[in-house]
Protein backbone atom coordinates (compact mmCIF):
# COMPACT_ATOMS: atom_id res chain seq x y z
CA UNK A 1 0.00 0.00 0.00
CA UNK A 2 1.07 3.36 -0.36
CA UNK A 3 2.72 5.19 2.52
CA UNK A 4 0.39 7.90 3.92
CA UNK A 5 1.70 9.49 7.46
CA UNK A 6 -2.09 10.76 8.44
CA UNK A 7 -1.92 14.39 9.64
CA UNK A 8 -5.50 14.68 11.66
CA UNK A 9 -8.53 12.51 11.35
CA UNK A 10 -8.59 12.34 7.61
CA UNK A 11 -8.25 9.08 7.05
CA UNK A 12 -11.54 8.84 9.82
CA UNK A 13 -13.37 11.72 8.08
CA UNK A 14 -12.83 9.87 4.64
CA UNK A 15 -13.59 6.10 5.92
CA UNK A 16 -16.98 7.55 7.21
CA UNK A 17 -17.95 9.17 3.98
CA UNK A 18 -17.02 6.14 2.14
CA UNK A 19 -19.56 4.10 4.61
CA UNK A 20 -22.26 6.42 3.84
CA UNK A 21 -21.71 6.97 -0.36
CA UNK A 22 -21.04 11.00 0.54
CA UNK A 23 -18.91 12.87 -1.60
CA UNK A 24 -15.49 14.36 -0.76
CA UNK A 25 -13.65 17.90 -0.87
CA UNK A 26 -10.39 18.62 -0.23
CA UNK A 27 -8.61 21.41 0.19
CA UNK A 28 -5.30 22.38 0.45
CA UNK A 29 -1.97 23.96 -1.21
CA UNK A 30 -0.02 21.85 -3.80
CA UNK A 31 1.80 19.54 -2.72
CA UNK A 32 1.10 18.78 0.79
CA UNK A 33 -0.56 15.19 0.28
CA UNK A 34 -4.19 15.30 -1.04
CA UNK A 35 -3.59 12.71 -4.41
CA UNK A 36 -1.55 10.42 -1.90
CA UNK A 37 -4.19 10.74 0.40
CA UNK A 38 -6.73 10.02 -2.07
CA UNK A 39 -4.98 6.95 -3.16
CA UNK A 40 -3.67 5.22 0.17
CA UNK A 41 -7.49 5.60 0.82
CA UNK A 42 -8.60 3.80 -2.49
CA UNK A 43 -6.20 0.97 -1.63
CA UNK A 44 -7.69 0.80 1.69
CA UNK A 45 -11.07 1.04 0.58
CA UNK A 46 -9.60 -1.45 -2.06
CA UNK A 47 -11.30 0.59 -4.93
CA UNK A 48 -10.42 1.28 -8.18
CA UNK A 49 -9.24 5.17 -8.40
CA UNK A 50 -9.64 7.27 -11.71
CA UNK A 51 -7.44 10.78 -11.30
CA UNK A 52 -8.74 13.77 -13.31
CA UNK A 53 -6.38 16.82 -13.14
CA UNK A 54 -8.61 19.22 -14.63
CA UNK A 55 -7.68 22.38 -16.72
CA UNK A 56 -9.81 25.04 -18.24
CA UNK A 57 -10.77 23.25 -21.39
CA UNK A 58 -12.10 20.23 -19.57
CA UNK A 59 -15.91 19.33 -20.58
CA UNK A 60 -18.24 17.01 -19.50
CA UNK A 61 -17.63 14.73 -22.01
CA UNK A 62 -13.75 14.47 -21.19
CA UNK A 63 -15.11 13.17 -17.91
CA UNK A 64 -18.18 10.92 -19.31
CA UNK A 65 -17.30 9.76 -22.69
CA UNK A 66 -17.58 10.58 -26.02
CA UNK A 67 -18.22 8.25 -29.68
CA UNK A 68 -15.14 7.33 -31.39
CA UNK A 69 -14.49 6.41 -34.69
CA UNK A 70 -12.95 2.94 -35.23
CA UNK A 71 -12.55 0.45 -37.83
CA UNK A 72 -16.31 -0.73 -37.74
CA UNK A 73 -17.90 2.71 -37.24
CA UNK A 74 -18.80 4.75 -34.16
CA UNK A 75 -18.35 3.47 -30.84
CA UNK A 76 -19.02 4.41 -27.42
CA UNK A 77 -16.16 4.95 -24.79
CA UNK A 78 -16.76 5.36 -21.55
CA UNK A 79 -14.47 8.66 -19.69
CA UNK A 80 -13.11 8.09 -16.23
CA UNK A 81 -16.35 9.22 -14.12
CA UNK A 82 -18.27 7.06 -16.21
CA UNK A 83 -15.74 4.06 -15.50
CA UNK A 84 -16.15 4.78 -11.32
CA UNK A 85 -19.61 4.72 -11.75
CA UNK A 86 -20.18 1.62 -13.22
CA UNK A 87 -17.20 -0.62 -11.43
CA UNK A 88 -17.70 1.61 -7.89
CA UNK A 89 -14.30 3.28 -7.68
CA UNK A 90 -13.59 6.71 -7.00
CA UNK A 91 -13.57 9.48 -9.06
CA UNK A 92 -10.93 11.84 -8.10
CA UNK A 93 -10.84 14.98 -9.61
CA UNK A 94 -7.55 17.64 -8.72
CA UNK A 95 -8.32 21.04 -9.18
CA UNK A 96 -12.11 20.81 -9.67
CA UNK A 97 -12.42 24.41 -10.26
CA UNK A 98 -10.58 24.99 -13.20
CA UNK A 99 -13.09 22.67 -15.19
CA UNK A 100 -15.44 24.04 -17.35
CA UNK A 101 -18.79 24.80 -15.89
CA UNK A 102 -20.98 22.38 -17.82
CA UNK A 103 -19.34 19.75 -15.64
CA UNK A 104 -21.37 20.27 -12.64
CA UNK A 105 -24.29 19.54 -14.79
CA UNK A 106 -22.98 15.85 -14.25
CA UNK A 107 -21.70 16.32 -10.95
CA UNK A 108 -24.39 17.38 -9.49
CA UNK A 109 -26.67 14.38 -9.70
CA UNK A 110 -23.84 12.45 -9.02
CA UNK A 111 -22.78 14.21 -5.62
CA UNK A 112 -26.40 13.55 -3.74
CA UNK A 113 -28.17 11.34 -2.91
CA UNK A 114 -29.77 10.38 -6.51
CA UNK A 115 -25.90 8.93 -7.18
CA UNK A 116 -27.17 8.92 -10.74
CA UNK A 117 -25.34 9.81 -13.85
CA UNK A 118 -27.16 11.21 -17.02
CA UNK A 119 -25.44 10.31 -19.92
CA UNK A 120 -26.60 12.80 -22.69
CA UNK A 121 -25.23 11.35 -25.29
CA UNK A 122 -26.47 8.08 -25.06
CA UNK A 123 -29.17 8.17 -23.21
CA UNK A 124 -28.97 6.42 -20.51
CA UNK A 125 -29.07 6.82 -17.00
CA UNK A 126 -26.51 5.44 -14.94
CA UNK A 127 -26.78 4.44 -11.34
CA UNK A 128 -23.61 4.62 -8.97
CA UNK A 129 -23.03 1.41 -8.26
CA UNK A 130 -22.54 0.97 -4.45
CA UNK A 131 -18.96 1.46 -3.99
CA UNK A 132 -19.07 4.84 -6.06
CA UNK A 133 -17.29 7.73 -4.85
CA UNK A 134 -16.76 11.32 -5.87
CA UNK A 135 -13.46 13.05 -4.87
CA UNK A 136 -12.66 16.66 -6.05
CA UNK A 137 -9.24 19.03 -4.57
CA UNK A 138 -8.77 22.43 -5.35
CA UNK A 139 -6.46 24.87 -3.99
CA UNK A 140 -7.79 28.17 -2.58
CA UNK A 141 -4.74 30.14 -2.51
CA UNK A 142 -5.33 29.92 -6.59
CA UNK A 143 -9.00 30.73 -6.26
CA UNK A 144 -10.21 33.84 -8.34
CA UNK A 145 -13.77 35.13 -8.06
CA UNK A 146 -14.62 33.46 -11.23
CA UNK A 147 -13.16 30.34 -10.44
CA UNK A 148 -14.92 29.60 -7.38
CA UNK A 149 -16.85 27.05 -6.52
CA UNK A 150 -20.68 27.69 -6.32
CA UNK A 151 -22.56 27.13 -3.05
CA UNK A 152 -24.65 24.63 -4.22
CA UNK A 153 -21.74 22.68 -5.38
CA UNK A 154 -19.68 23.28 -2.33
CA UNK A 155 -22.79 22.01 -0.35
CA UNK A 156 -23.07 18.60 -1.31
CA UNK A 157 -19.49 17.69 -0.59
CA UNK A 158 -18.24 16.16 3.79
CA UNK A 159 -15.47 18.75 3.27
CA UNK A 160 -11.76 18.67 4.58
CA UNK A 161 -8.65 21.20 4.96
CA UNK A 162 -5.50 19.75 4.42
CA UNK A 163 -2.11 22.11 4.76
CA UNK A 164 1.71 21.49 4.98
CA UNK A 165 1.95 19.12 8.09
CA UNK A 166 3.12 20.38 11.58
CA UNK A 167 6.62 19.96 11.62
CA UNK A 168 7.49 16.67 13.65
CA UNK A 169 5.31 14.89 11.09
CA UNK A 170 6.33 16.02 8.23
CA UNK A 171 9.90 15.37 8.95
CA UNK A 172 8.33 11.36 9.11
CA UNK A 173 7.13 12.39 5.87
CA UNK A 174 10.10 13.51 4.29
CA UNK A 175 12.37 10.69 5.73
CA UNK A 176 10.46 7.94 4.77
CA UNK A 177 9.42 9.11 1.04
CA UNK A 178 13.21 10.12 0.17
CA UNK A 179 15.16 7.57 2.35
CA UNK A 180 17.23 10.47 3.51
CA UNK A 181 18.81 10.59 7.18
CA UNK A 182 16.82 11.95 9.97
CA UNK A 183 18.71 14.81 10.64
CA UNK A 184 18.35 15.45 7.01
CA UNK A 185 14.38 15.55 7.29
CA UNK A 186 14.98 18.22 10.09
CA UNK A 187 16.89 20.18 8.28
CA UNK A 188 15.08 20.14 5.17
CA UNK A 189 11.20 21.03 7.68
CA UNK A 190 13.17 23.52 9.28
CA UNK A 191 14.14 25.57 6.07
CA UNK A 192 10.89 24.60 4.82
CA UNK A 193 9.66 26.49 8.00
CA UNK A 194 11.77 29.55 7.09
CA UNK A 195 10.93 29.86 3.90
CA UNK A 196 7.22 29.75 4.82
CA UNK A 197 7.44 32.60 7.11
CA UNK A 198 8.85 35.08 4.71
CA UNK A 199 5.82 36.91 4.29
CA UNK A 200 7.48 39.66 2.57
CA UNK A 201 7.78 37.45 -0.87
CA UNK A 202 5.25 37.74 -3.16
CA UNK A 203 5.59 33.63 -3.60
CA UNK A 204 2.40 32.36 -5.38
CA UNK A 205 2.80 29.16 -2.94
CA UNK A 206 4.85 28.35 -0.25
CA UNK A 207 7.73 25.67 0.27
CA UNK A 208 5.58 22.33 -0.63
CA UNK A 209 6.26 18.98 1.24
CA UNK A 210 6.96 17.33 -2.19
CA UNK A 211 9.71 20.43 -2.72
CA UNK A 212 11.52 18.99 0.57
CA UNK A 213 11.45 15.51 -0.77
CA UNK A 214 12.79 15.97 -4.32
CA UNK A 215 15.74 18.27 -2.61
CA UNK A 216 16.32 14.77 -0.91
CA UNK A 217 16.29 12.76 -3.50
CA UNK A 218 19.15 15.51 -5.08
CA UNK A 219 21.47 15.04 -2.06
CA UNK A 220 20.94 11.52 -2.17
CA UNK A 221 22.41 11.04 -5.74
CA UNK A 222 25.36 13.38 -4.85
CA UNK A 223 24.20 16.99 -5.67
CA UNK A 224 25.54 19.06 -2.78
CA UNK A 225 23.00 20.55 -0.31
CA UNK A 226 22.88 23.85 -1.83
CA UNK A 227 22.46 23.20 -5.72
CA UNK A 228 20.23 20.33 -4.39
CA UNK A 229 18.24 23.50 -2.29
CA UNK A 230 18.21 25.80 -5.08
CA UNK A 231 16.94 23.13 -8.18
CA UNK A 232 14.73 21.13 -5.98
CA UNK A 233 13.18 23.78 -3.92
CA UNK A 234 13.95 27.15 -4.57
CA UNK A 235 13.62 27.48 -8.54
CA UNK A 236 10.51 25.99 -8.26
CA UNK A 237 9.38 28.52 -6.00
CA UNK A 238 9.90 31.89 -8.31
CA UNK A 239 10.87 33.06 -11.52
CA UNK A 240 12.26 36.52 -10.38
CA UNK A 241 15.71 36.86 -9.75
CA UNK A 242 15.37 39.04 -6.70
CA UNK A 243 13.21 36.84 -4.95
CA UNK A 244 15.39 33.95 -5.86
CA UNK A 245 18.60 35.47 -4.81
CA UNK A 246 17.01 36.26 -1.16
CA UNK A 247 15.04 32.86 -0.92
CA UNK A 248 18.77 31.42 -1.36
CA UNK A 249 20.28 33.57 1.71
CA UNK A 250 17.63 31.56 3.76
CA UNK A 251 19.47 27.80 2.44
CA UNK A 252 22.69 29.83 2.88
CA UNK A 253 21.77 30.48 6.62
CA UNK A 254 21.39 26.29 7.22
CA UNK A 255 23.31 24.58 4.78
P1 LIG B 1 -1.11 17.34 -3.76
O1 LIG B 1 -2.01 16.35 -4.42
O2 LIG B 1 -1.66 17.93 -2.50
O3 LIG B 1 -0.58 18.40 -4.70
P2 LIG B 1 0.64 15.06 -3.41
O4 LIG B 1 -0.32 14.14 -2.77
O5 LIG B 1 1.06 14.77 -4.80
O6 LIG B 1 0.20 16.58 -3.27
O7 LIG B 1 1.93 15.10 -2.45
C1 LIG B 1 3.22 15.41 -2.93
C2 LIG B 1 4.24 14.45 -2.36
O8 LIG B 1 4.43 14.73 -0.98
C3 LIG B 1 3.75 13.00 -2.43
O9 LIG B 1 4.21 12.37 -3.61
C4 LIG B 1 4.41 12.39 -1.20
O10 LIG B 1 5.72 12.00 -1.52
C5 LIG B 1 4.51 13.54 -0.23
N1 LIG B 1 3.53 13.63 0.86
C6 LIG B 1 2.88 14.75 1.23
N2 LIG B 1 2.11 14.53 2.31
C7 LIG B 1 2.26 13.20 2.61
C8 LIG B 1 1.73 12.37 3.65
N3 LIG B 1 0.89 12.84 4.58
N4 LIG B 1 2.11 11.07 3.67
C9 LIG B 1 2.98 10.60 2.73
N5 LIG B 1 3.52 11.35 1.74
C10 LIG B 1 3.17 12.64 1.68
Amino acid sequence: MSFYQPVGNEVELFTAAAGNGLPVLIKGPTGCGKTRFVRHMAEKLDRPVYTVACHDDLTASDLVGRHLIGPDGTYWQDGPLTRAVREGGICYLDEVVEARKDTTVVLHPLADDRRELPIERTGELLKAAPGFMLVVSYNPGYQSLLKGMKPSTRQRFVSMSFDYPEPEVEQVIVQKESGCSEALAGQLVSLAASLRNLKDHDLEEAASTRLLIHTAYLMASGVSPIEACRAGLIEPLSDDAVTVRALMEVVYALF
